[in-house]
């Protein structure tokens, strides 16, 4: 179905770099931040004057496994990519072992590698990707794709115990729309397509697929259809399981086809199996997506809710109500006032808006350590928006908010896509920032909140540090929201040891209070031991039935999930 001859080259597929988030060069810095040294100081103890503690990763000190493929298997998969496009050298092979957990950055950082792909292959077309597959099969070798390598669940890594050839797939090459239905907004695209890519495409022809999760610059289509990823405009778009119509996927001997209508009555659904797969059914080489025009007029207006409590309260009105904003968003009391913090030096009458401000909110009787920030989206035409807005004021007004305006929404859309250099620059001082995730009912919400902030001091407690945790809520529906948690402290001497023990904590009170395991971070290898609590026996017995029936040698990304 695609056209080989004008591909991308690969030596234009872009990687982040091998020791953490996004590009070199680029990295989060708070020396312009004059509140983010004292708010750091007091809520984990780190002293960011102090400067970086740790080494910068040096990859000739990485003991990176020797490749186990063999000269003829590589001369296989040449024959069918071309031989440049066929690697084994170390560095592509680091850049394709892990994601970017805080568990994969400690890793690469500390030089852990048990496990490499033994070889990377870049093909062209989805006959290609058809190709290496039945050959990978029949030498019984192991196929993981590899789209941006941003997931954050453990989901690329080879097993450590894996003792056939893996083969990692990258879809790089395979970064095109290439047909877009007018009448239907529907787009087909090939499914390595990074987002800023895929977004470039269709704005140019005035469309949008309205998919933006903070991972964005450097995830791509394939990924999020395999690791059911939510963008921030969830609230208008959907989550990326609402905006995939058809699928192509390439499985050993054919290609499974979902052809693309906006709704079928065709047992249980193979389009929903597929999505959140994580490479277990096979190679996802095409998608088609629902798009939508370009909205006439965009705006992200923020508000001031004098507590946790009325800020969910009006957005569970917000989300029970006709009005349909594109972002719904709250910080609770630690989130604002981290995002204050992360807040350039405000000055003239800037500053003199923001100090009258939370004079105003004093005097009004607000604890200036409960009020929490919200951001609410709007998009269409002039009037829609309006009207949006207007109908959000009162629903606000009513849960004893105010609004404040574009200027905070406007600041929180440009730097939405820097905030995850954060975990680097703490992980060069010697401390770990994290998060974990999920959704539950609005009548557990405040519980599940509690329950975490509950776990997460137990967790700090019990390892001997200082912690912090914080928590927004975000992508709502009619019968809840998601909730999202940051936590951070410094390490001792066992990193992973001490976040296991945090993380676990978080994991366990999501399910104990009501939640589930994820909203949109997959389950990979870091979520699947609570993936039976979540469904049930059953439900995994299901699952494991489709993976051990659709593959199985279990040649596709053996081991994750269930
Ligand atoms: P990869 O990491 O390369 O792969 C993920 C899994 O999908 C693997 O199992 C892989 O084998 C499989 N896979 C990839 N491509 C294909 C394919 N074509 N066919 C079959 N299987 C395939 N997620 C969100 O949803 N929302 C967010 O806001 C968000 N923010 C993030 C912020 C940060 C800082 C980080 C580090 C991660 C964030 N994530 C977020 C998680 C991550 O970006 C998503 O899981 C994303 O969907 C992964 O896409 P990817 O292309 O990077 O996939």
């Amino acid at each position: 179905p695609t056209d080989r001859t004008d591909a991308t080259r690969t030596d234009d597929v872009k990687h982040m770099k091998w020791w953490g988030w996004g590009v070199e060069g680029v990295g989060f810095r708070h020396e312009d931040k004059p509140g983010f040294a004292p708010f750091v100081q007091k809520a984990i103890g780190l002293d960011l004057w102090a400067g970086e503690r740790t080494e910068r990763p040096d990859f000739s000190r990485l003991r990176v496994p020797a490749s186990t493929a063999s000269e003829e298997f590589v001369a296989v998969l040449s024959g069918i990519v071309g031989a440049g496009n066929t690697v084994v050298d170390d560095l592509s092979r680091v850049v394709h072992t892990y994601g970017k957990s805080l568990r994969d950055l400690v890793r690469i950082r500390a030089g852990e590698i048990a496990r490499s792909p033994d070889v990377i292959v870049y093909p062209a077309d989805e006959a290609e990707v058809q190709s290496i597959i039945d050959a990978s099969v029949e030498a019984d070798a192991v196929i993981i794709p590899f789209g941006g390598g941003s997931n954050i669940a453990g989901s690329l890594e080879p097993h450590m115990d894996e003792s056939r050839v893996v083969v990692s797939l990258d879809l790089g090459r395979l970064n095109r729309v290439l047909e877009i239905d007018p009448d239907s907004g529907l787009a087909r695209v090939q499914a390595g397509a990074l987002g800023p890519d895929l977004e470039a495409q269709l704005n140019r022809d005035g469309w949008t697929m309205g998919h933006f999760p903070d991972s964005f610059t450097h995830s791509t289509l394939g990924g999020w259809v395999a690791t059911r990823s939510s963008g921030m405009q969830s609230d208008k778009y959907g989550d990326i399981a609402d905006i995939v119509k058809g699928l192509r996927v390439v499985r050993a001997g054919g290609v499974l086809v979902i052809r693309a209508v906006p709704s079928a009555s065709t047992g249980p659904s193979v389009r929903e199996m597929v999505v959140g797969s994580e490479g277990r059914l096979g190679v996802i080489t095409e998608v088609t997506v629902q798009v939508h025009r370009l909205p006439e007029k965009r705006a992200i207006h923020a508000y001031f809710f004098k507590n946790l409590d009325h800020g969910l309260a009006a957005m569970q009105k917000i989300a029970e109500s006709d009005v349909s904003p594109s972002v719904t968003r709250i910080s609770d009391a630690h989130e604002t006032a981290f995002s204050l913090a992360t807040s350039k030096e405000s000055k003239g009458i800037q500053k003199k808006a923001q100090t009258g401000l939370m004079a105003y909110l004093k005097r009004r009787g607000w604890s200036l350590d409960e009020m929490c920030l919200s951001f609410i989206g709007f998009e269409g035409d002039e009037a829609h928006v309006k009207r949006q807005k207007s109908l959000v004021d009162r629903i606000v007004r009513k849960h004893h908010g105010i609004g404040v305006g574009k200027g905070p929404g406007a600041l929180y859309d440009q730097k939405k896509f820097d905030t995850p250099y954060i975990r680097d620059f703490l992980l060069d001082r010697g401390a770990a920032g994290d998060v974990s995730e999920t959704a539950g009912p609005w009548s557990k919400l405040r519980g599940i909140h509690a329950a975490v902030y509950e776990a997460a001091d137990r967790a700090y407690e019990k390892i001997g540090h200082a912690g912090w945790a914080m928590s927004h809520m975000s992508h709502s529906y009619h019968s809840g929201a998601c909730l999202y948690f940051t936590f951070a402290f410094v390490f001792g001497d066992d990193p992973l040891g001490e976040y296991d023990i945090v993380k676990r904590a978080i994991q366990q009170a999501f399910i104990d209070a009501g939640g589930t395991i994820s909203h949109h971070h997959g389950v990979g290898l870091e979520h699947a031991p609570w993936l039976e609590e979540d469904i049930s026996t059953e439900g995994v017995a299901i699952m494991s039935g489709l993976f051990g029936a659709a593959d199985p040698g279990g040649n596709f990304n053996p081991r994750k999930i269930v």
